[in-house]
């Protein structure tokens, strides 16, 4: 009798740095667990064998950020059972969501020696923006001990058990102090999802909000908190911005003391 047929794997990347691909990477022996329980069908930046679609799971990393990604994108979602987006640029729209706020011409001007050379898209969007996601993994990059999580709860179809609380509730588990209550450290833990184990304030910087939003936050409680460490509006905005711009939760509160165009 036939083994059953494993289900397929893809791995894809659109606008992003491959941080999050090389998270994948980084789990060495987990990930030989992971390859005995699938057929990894496509996954470039790991090999160069590509099988043809359909795939039960297709992981993807970065944002929407060219017409030709747009298109791209519908159809990795017709080739996809479940479609899960891993990191900021897949979920938020990554740092490259800045550009939203600016004039994308001017800046093609000033950075690249051949403007005319570059196709691109006015805004960097989160691939939720244009096809359905099934589940969405924060973190810039992702945590190696979520995605594998969600592999394993992929793999054995049931919901995967990734936290949804705060940066605080880590930084406690592990017993550091807190730094913006010990040395009026700005820090947007309190806003910001669990998954990096609260490792910012572990080493006496506060957290920058990589895992974006945490469910239900309250910047604007924060945001009272800051200003009164000091912070001007400006900083404010952009502390709120960086990696998560595209994020409603952060990108409302940073307009709200930074308005942009
Ligand atoms: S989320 Fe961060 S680590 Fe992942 S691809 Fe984007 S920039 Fe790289
Ligand atoms: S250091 Fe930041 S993340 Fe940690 S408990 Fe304090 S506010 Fe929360």
């Amino acid at each position: 009798m036939n083994a059953p047929a494993k289900p397929r794997l893809a791995v894809w990347k659109f606008a992003s740095c491959d941080g999050c691909q090389l998270s994948l990477l980084d789990c060495e022996d987990e990930l030989l667990a992971v390859a005995d329980g699938v057929e990894i069908a496509l996954f470039p930046e790991a090999s160069s064998r590509m099988l043809p679609g359909p795939y039960d799971v297709s992981l993807v990393e970065g944002s929407i950020t060219t017409a030709h990604d747009r298109e791209r994108i519908q159809d990795v979602r017709a080739q996809s059972r479940l479609l899960v987006t891993i990191g900021a640029c897949a979920t938020a729209g990554g740092i490259q969501a800045l550009r939203n706020l600016r004039d994308v011409e001017e800046w093609k001007r000033i950075v690249y020696a051949r403007p005319d050379w570059i196709d691109s898209l006015a805004t960097s969007t989160p691939i939720a923006a244009h096809v359905k996601v099934d589940y969405e993994l924060r973190g810039c990059p992702v945590s190696k001990a979520q995605l594998l999580e969600l592999l394993a709860a992929l793999l054995a179809g049931r919901r995967p058990n990734v936290a949804t609380s705060s940066v605080c509730e880590e930084c406690k588990a592990r017993g550091t102090a807190c730094v913006l209550v010990a040395h009026g450290t700005p820090c947007l833990g309190p806003v910001t999802q669990a998954g990096c184990g609260a490792i910012c304030p572990a080493y006496d910087r506060g957290c920058y909000g990589c895992f974006g939003p945490k469910e239900t936050p309250n910047p604007a409680a924060l945001s009272e908190q800051l200003l009164a460490l000091g912070m001007d509006r400006a900083a404010l905005g952009r502390f709120y911005r960086t990696f998560n711009a595209a994020a409603p939760a952060f990108g409302d509160e940073a307009q709200r003391h930074d308005p942009q165009p």
